[in-house]
């Protein structure tokens, strides 16, 4: 059960105790000026000597080199009042110090060492330092390493002078405290203890971690906002980079396509304008020139004017024929009468002459008329003949009464005939030509006709044409919106362009690869009225230091990341801390009770073993201490001890006289060192207040005490000194120094005193 046990058990079987404890030397330390070794080769040694000698400073060293830090334990108040204050003839000393050696060949100490040597040596400057075989050590290396062995500094087995009692005088509290220590239980409270404190420094470094997480929190999370916004516009920005490319590709397409399905749109209908135009043109001119005058009505008044003209001839004609015709009958009536006469009736001739005059004046016309002879000419000649008739007739009464005869009637008509022949001939002549005038009437007329037809044709054509020409302005007008629409849809394209490039990079314009789909106008629009949208967004949304954003929101997180690894580490620690508290608390709480049942076998032994008769045990108690009103009560535990001596009807410590309270307490501590004896118990004269045979049985005590651990008993009790294997002698002589001698059992009583 205790590490330490089976060493005593072992020995104790043999009656052989491997002392532990080797010598002890004190140099400068209070009262022991000069270097001072006391050695313990025996179980029990004693140190006498008489009253302010020094011998309790032996003790006090014993504590010292064990690590004591209580000034009062060692009877000083301060680190100097250690050190040898020097005497009127003994300078003072600059340091106090004392060694303690250690038979380690058991390993008792958990060092790898045969012999141990301990020392502590405190400076009058209040320094102290302590070392481990000669290596400087802390003084916690000395508290474990010591702790170990179950030698504490302040611990049980160093019962200073007056202090047995302390065992019985200490608070219930207190109290449980010291049994616990010699219980060995101290290694584990230390570690509960230790193990508390670092939960504390746990729950405190959880809490300062959290509260630095806490503080980060609202930075971080300004900052994942930040960087989820950044997150949004990257994927909002790579949207309208495959937006733009693909709607690019299609507007660019459409563009092209269109501008050049009008341009083809166009070709025709501006071949038909110009075809009709020129045909118009010339429709208008040809209207012009056939509205201006009528190209037949002159020739046509000329031709109905010769026709008139030639009729009148023929009528002349006609009516000339006929009168030659009348004188003809006339003549031939005249030669009638002229052959009646001759036969009884008188005939006049008509000279040859002039019947020749008539002929050459007709042919001179006929001459001038190269054949023809218009009206004019006809009566011309017709009034020339008439002349020259009229001058033969005036001459004819004469010469007819005288020359009239019937050749010259023949003559007459033969002239007459031959004029009336030609007159004939003439009139035969004039009807052709009538009819010839008359058939180019018609030709002009017929050809006037064809030109008003014509003409009317051509204005019916000049409107057809200009309908035409309405319908293609129209449709070419139309073309024209729809292109000037697509030079301000391409106007808007090229500004896309530009705002895409510059928003994005020129990589945005690289849309050639686009696979371009049907679409309508409608939804090419709407494709737009979505990237406009969400293009505004992203310029409303852009972050121009998101870089510095990623980076402080990264570094703020991996703090954060760290500080909550942290935290999850210390709630972990703080879990095997809890864990580890709850086990030693559980591993005390089951060791002290049983530590106290043991001790309480053992107490009651040696109570009436002291007493012959009675009882005393330990037994817990418990304490609530309250606390401020917020917190809770405290619960504590503690050792009370209870005594019965039933003949002298004692029930309590109260009750006991001095004698017996010494002894109780005396049997309380050797019960306790029973249970887990330490190799060496100081005991500085606890036996002060004993009787003589209170002595002895302090005395068959000790020896039972020292079959488990090494005694070193300071004493003035005979008894006591009986029972030691060595006696050191202490003197102080004039000079205020103690000195140590080895005296002889018989001697010993006289230093003692
Ligand atoms: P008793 O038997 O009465 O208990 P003791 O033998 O235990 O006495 P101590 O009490 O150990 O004697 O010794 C006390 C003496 O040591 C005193 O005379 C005191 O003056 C002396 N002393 C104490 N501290 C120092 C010091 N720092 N320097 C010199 N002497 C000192």
């Amino acid at each position: 059960m205790y590490p330490h046990a089976p060493y005593f058990i072992l020995y104790t079987q043999y009656f052989i105790l491997i002392p532990m404890l080797k010598s002890i030397e004190l140099s400068g330390f209070k009262s022991f000026a000069k270097k001072t070794q006391l050695d313990f080769k025996h179980p029990v040694s004693a140190i006498v000597g008489p009253n302010g000698s020094g011998k309790s400073h032996c003790a006090e060293a014993f504590r010292f080199v064990l690590g004591e830090q209580s000034m009062k334990s060692m009877r000083g108040k301060k680190n100097e009042d250690l050190i040898f204050n020097g005497s009127r003839s003994e300078p003072r000393s600059n340091r106090a110090g004392v060694r303690i050696v250690f038979d380690n060949s058991n390993r008792l100490l958990d060092m790898d060492f045969d012999e141990i040597v301990l020392e502590r040596v405190v400076h009058r400057d209040g320094t102290n330092t302590y070392s481990v075989n000669g290596t400087p050590v802390r003084l916690k290396d000395i508290t474990e390493l010591l702790a170990g062995a179950n030698i504490g500094s302040s611990g049980h087995h160093i019962i200073s002078q007056g202090e047995a009692d302390r065992v019985l005088s200490v608070s219930p509290k207190e109290r449980k405290t010291m049994i616990e220590d010699a219980l060995g239980l101290k290694k584990y409270l230390y570690k509960k203890k230790e193990s508390e404190r670092k939960l504390e420094k746990t729950d405190s470094n959880i809490a300062e971690a959290e509260g630095l997480r806490r503080e980060l929190k609202p930075q971080l999370r300004y900052l994942k906002k930040q960087v989820d916004t950044i997150e949004h516009i990257k994927q909002l920005k790579d949207e309208l980079i495959s937006g733009f490319r693909d709607y690019l590709a299609h507007e660019d397409h459409y563009l092209k396509h269109t501008s050049k399905l009008l341009q083809d749109q166009t070709i025709e209908p501006l071949r038909k304008k110009s075809e009709l135009e020129k045909e118009l043109r010339e429709a208008h001119a040809h209207v012009g020139e056939s509205k201006k005058e009528d190209p037949f009505v002159h020739q046509i008044h000329e031709v109905e004017g010769q026709e008139k003209e030639h009729k009148q001839t023929l009528d002349e004609l006609v009516r000339e024929i006929g009168r030659i015709e009348g004188e003809i009958k006339a003549e031939e009536r005249l030669l009638i009468r002229e052959k009646e006469r001759a036969t009884g009736e008188h005939l006049v001739s008509v000279p040859r002459d002039l019947i020749e005059t008539f002929k050459s004046e007709i042919h001179t016309f006929a001459e001038r008329g190269r054949g023809l002879f218009d009206i004019s000419m006809l009566k011309e000649l017709i009034e020339t003949i008439k002349n020259h008739a009229t001058d033969f007739f005036a001459n004819f009464d004469t010469k007819a009464t005288s020359a009239i005869d019937s050749d010259e009637i023949l003559r007459s008509i033969e002239t007459l005939n031959s004029t009336k022949e030609t007159l004939n001939t003439r009139l035969s002549e004039l009807q052709q030509e009538i009819e010839l005038v008359g058939s180019q009437k018609q030709e002009l007329l017929s050809a006037q006709k064809e030109h008003n037809e014509a003409f009317h044709a051509a204005e019916k054509r000049v409107l057809e044409i200009s309908s035409e020409l309405r319908d293609i302005n129209n449709e070419l007008e139309k073309i024209e919106l729809q292109r000037s629409s697509l030079t301000q849809d391409n106007a808007v394209f090229e500004e896309d362009m530009k705002e895409a490039g510059f928003l994005f990079g020129n990589s945005v314009l690289r849309f050639e690869e686009i696979s371009l789909q049907e679409r309508t106008r409608e939804e090419q629009r709407s494709v737009r009225k979505n990237l406009e949208r969400k293009k505004m967004k992203y310029e409303d949304d852009t972050i121009t230091s998101y870089q510095e954003v990623i980076k402080e929101y990264e570094s703020l997180l991996e703090r954060d990341t760290f500080l909550a690894s942290q935290i999850a580490d210390l709630t972990q620690t703080k879990g095997s801390l809890i864990d580890m508290i709850a086990q030693l608390k559980n591993k005390l709480e089951t060791e002290f009770h049983e530590g106290v049942s043991r001790i309480n076998e053992k107490f009651g032994k040696f109570f009436k073993l002291m007493f012959g008769s009675g009882s005393a045990e330990l037994s817990v108690s418990r304490h609530e201490t309250k606390g401020d009103e917020d917190e809770e009560k405290k619960v504590s535990h503690g050792l009370e001890v209870g005594v019965s001596l039933p003949h002298k009807k004692i029930r309590g410590l109260e009750m006991l006289s001095g004698g017996e309270r010494a002894l109780t307490s005396i049997a309380l501590l050797f019960a306790i060192s029973q249970l887990n004896p330490p190799p060496f118990i100081i005991l500085d004269e606890t036996d002060a207040a004993l009787d003589e045979a209170n002595s002895r049985k302090y005395g068959d005590m000790i020896e039972g005490l020292a079959r488990h651990s090494q005694l070193v008993v300071i004493t003035h009790n005979r008894e006591t000194m009986s029972r030691a294997g060595l006696l050191y002698g202490v003197t102080m002589g004039g000079n205020g120094v103690s000195k140590i001698l080895t005296v002889e059992f018989d001697d010993a009583l006289s230093v003692a005193k």
